[in-house]
């Protein structure tokens, strides 16, 4: 089943982990695909356009998007997944990588869907996918920033799902909480922590990049028309 069939979605965060195998799936599913990252790089596909893209700047989003938009006349859909972890206890941790962290998982969301969102009014229609995490509900030892970021990405999301739809319009915008899945960005989490975290699911194991990228589909697809504001747990009923 063609799921993303004719559907255009922007991707960010999109050179690997959960990203890049949203990039393939989508794909696979019908979509064309704008791949974003800091490296520009995702899969080399005639229906994938890898641009480069830091979602912190500000201005940086302003003017690739805005050539997308010009470009692709449609955005039927957004997922804003870019992301990355400075872990340390708060005695610690230093104004920069407090600062970083929210630049870029949060800032870097808005900096995104203010481009998009508002463009998706106007069309008359559009899906947001915000990932959040498990830590932004629960908050965790070490992650103050990241807990911070990621439960703001909540936030946002319930509000831009009251706001672009304000006027009748179809913009749906949901959030998705992964719980620990095998990517980079579990490289420096202790081995004995990650058999912990696996303990505290009911599936009793971590969760693959592939297992997220399913749920964002559904929500890019019409399958989901019905479904915005939510929140969505993808953790294998995990509780931290
Ligand atoms: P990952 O493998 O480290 O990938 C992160 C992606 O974000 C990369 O493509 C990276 O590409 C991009 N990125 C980082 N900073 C960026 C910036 N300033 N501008 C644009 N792109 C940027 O991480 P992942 O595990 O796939 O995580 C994806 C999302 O899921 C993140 O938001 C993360 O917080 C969330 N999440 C992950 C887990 C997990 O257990 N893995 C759990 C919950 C939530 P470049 O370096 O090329 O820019």
């Amino acid at each position: 089943m063609n799921l993303l069939n004719n559907k255009t979605i922007i991707v960010t965060g999109a050179s690997k982990g959960i990203g890049l195998e949203m990039v393939k799936l989508f794909v696979e599913a019908g979509a064309t695909v704008i791949a974003c990252s800091r490296s520009g790089k995702s899969i080399d596909d005639s229906k994938v356009k890898n641009i480069t893209l830091d979602v912190s700047n500000y201005d940086d989003c302003y003017i690739k998007l805005q050539e997308i938009l010009t470009e692709y006349k449609v955005i039927d859909g957004l997922v804003c997944n870019a992301g990355i972890t400075k872990d340390m206890m708060t005695y610690k941790m230093d104004e920069a990588s407090f600062d970083s962290v929210i630049d870029i998982n949060l800032k870097g969301v808005f900096n995104v869907v203010k481009n998009i969102g508002p463009f998706m009014e106007k069309q008359g229609h559009g899906s947001i996918v915000n990932i959040s995490s498990i830590v932004g509900e629960y908050g965790n030892i070490g992650q103050c920033n990241y807990a911070a970021s990621k439960a703001g990405i909540i936030g946002m999301s319930k509000s831009w799902a009251k706001e672009f739809s304000r006027k009748g319009t179809q913009v749906r915008v949901n959030a998705i909480c992964p719980g620990y899945i095998m990517t980079d960005m579990l490289k420096t989490v202790p081995e004995e922590l990650l058999n912990k975290f696996k303990d505290l699911t009911m599936l009793k194991r971590l969760g693959e990049p592939q297992e997220v990228a399913n749920v964002a589909m559904f929500l890019l697809s019409d399958l989901s028309s019905y479904v915005t504001g939510s929140v969505l747990d993808v953790n294998g009923g995990m509780r931290l």
